[in-house]
């Protein structure tokens, strides 16, 4: 039995022990015997050290199938799903391991309407690429290499078209970008340089050691983003992961701003002129994002965890915007693909035609405590624990107004909520617990965390 290749958003393993060269060759045969061996695909990278020999690894075994191959160089993710789209390319490929330690890399494949790889489409190709079974094109069908180096301000253009330019640049703001050297360094300053922005940037060159910081944007890693924005007095702060497919943003105050509440502000201008109700969250996200938008007169909708989770519900449901707690948005006007990018526009956008700075238009979304504990757990065991919480677990918490079961088990109640989920990764139960006031949360995390744990007891 092989391993999985991919995992909740690709693939992503650490270089020369998970993931080697061989792999790759092997990747981009699979890719090309699953894309019949014919037409054209568009490689990009982040700016990890192993990105441009990764790329050039999974061009050749492209090629070798009769498959034409165009490099489009270090770019955003989001960047590669737009041309992949807007040029017609039959997928694109983008060779990243997102916000993973600098050693790590990986590939992620975004179909021709602009949108990531299914879980089953990825299934496909991992089955070719165990079978080994790859077209090989004789010597005078083999796929030609070309470059691209505009696919940037391309991008550019089309997030330009459309936002309000006009009402940003009456009222520009000044901003602090931090793209913690990762591909967002080569969009992020021109974009709202272009807006009219006063653009101030840190640790603002490519570079796949990523010295500035953790490339995972978090309060944590985020010190130095805050320290600037406060020193310049500036109205914005802007953090991106390594390939910039997530934003977080800091309030003029210094706050880091939690992703879930950002959807819900957003949510709220967007109900409020979109032709859906529907608003797509993981499940992992702050009961804030329901209440926002019931207010607003739409309806939430959960999925499990993964930025391909949203956009395959938003599409299922024809929702009108999505995302996850950790800094993905995603526009279904624009794509499917996230939109780091515009929701800076939109956030800007705001600012500018209410006159109000970020931490007055916060406000009006209630942060409410989060708490988060893991319980440990043996793999093997993971089934029969999550099992017997289905029915000890909504008991813990008393008055249940709802469960869902779509990545683990969530429990909601009258003032607050718990996420019970078994790590993909690691031999722990996760527990993620959220109410409107602290001595409610704790009450939830401790009886949770018995739950969970009589129930890893009783299956000894
Ligand atoms: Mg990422």
């Amino acid at each position: 039995m092989n391993a999985r290749l991919f995992g909740t958003t690709g693939i992503r393993r650490i270089y020369g022990s998970d993931f080697t060269l061989d792999m790759a060759l092997d990747l981009g045969k699979a890719l090309g015997t699953y894309l019949g061996g014919e037409g054209n695909v568009v490689i990009a990278r982040d700016t990890r050290t192993t990105g441009a020999m990764v790329a050039d690894a999974v061009a050749a075994g492209l090629m070798s199938t009769g498959m034409n191959i165009v490099h489009a160089g270090i770019i955003p993710t989001p960047t590669l799903a737009f041309i992949t789209r807007d040029r017609g390319f039959a997928t694109g490929v983008m060779v990243t391991a997102s916000h993973n330690p600098p050693e790590y890399t990986g590939v992620k494949f975004w179909r021709a309407d602009g949108m990531g790889y299914t879980p089953e489409e990825e299934a496909r190709l991992e089955e070719i690429y165990y079978s080994k079974r790859f077209i090989v094109a004789p010597w005078d069908k083999i796929g030609t290499a070309s470059e691209i180096a505009d696919a940037v301000d391309q991008h550019i253009d089309a997030l330009l078209r459309a936002c309000d330019t006009s009402q940003i640049r009456a009222r520009p703001p000044s901003v602090v970008v931090d793209p913690g050297n990762g591909a967002a360094c080569l969009l992020t300053p021109y974009l709202l340089q272009r807006l009219g922005c006063k653009v101030v940037s840190i640790n603002s060159q490519p570079d796949g050691h990523f010295p500035g910081r953790r490339s995972e944007p978090d309060e944590e890693s985020l010190v130095d983003l805050v320290n600037m924005v406060r020193a310049t007095h500036s109205d914005l702060g802007v953090a991106h992961d390594g390939d910039s497919d997530r934003v977080v943003f800091v309030t003029e105050t210094g706050e880091v701003v939690r992703g879930d509440r950002i959807i819900a502000l957003l949510s709220r201008e967007i109900l409020s002129s979109g032709s859906s109700n529907k608003v797509v969250t993981t499940v992992d996200s702050s009961q804030i994002v329901e209440k926002t938008v019931e207010s607003a007169g739409g309806q939430t909708i959960r999925t499990p965890v993964g930025d391909i989770q949203v956009a395959m519900k938003m599409r299922e449901e024809n929702a009108v915007f999505g995302g996850e707690a950790c800094g993905v948005f995603i526009f279904s006007e624009f794509s499917l693909a996230p939109e780091p990018f515009l929701a800076t526009c939109r956030l800007i956008e705001m600012m500018a035609r209410t006159g109000k700075r970020l931490s007055e238009l916060i406000a009006q979304v209630p942060a409410y405590p989060l708490r988060k504990t893991k319980v440990n757990c043996e793999n093997e065991r993971k089934a029969a624990v999550m099992e017997r919480l289905t029915d000890t677990l909504p008991k813990a918490i008393g008055t249940v107004t709802k469960t869902l079961t779509v990545d683990g088990i969530a429990v909601f109640g009258r003032d607050g909520w718990v996420l019970v989920r078994p790590s993909g990764t690691e031999p722990v139960i996760r527990i993620t617990c959220e109410a409107t006031t602290e001595e409610t949360v704790e009450q939830i995390l401790q009886s949770s965390k018995r739950a969970v744990m009589e129930a890893v007891a009783s299956t000894r």
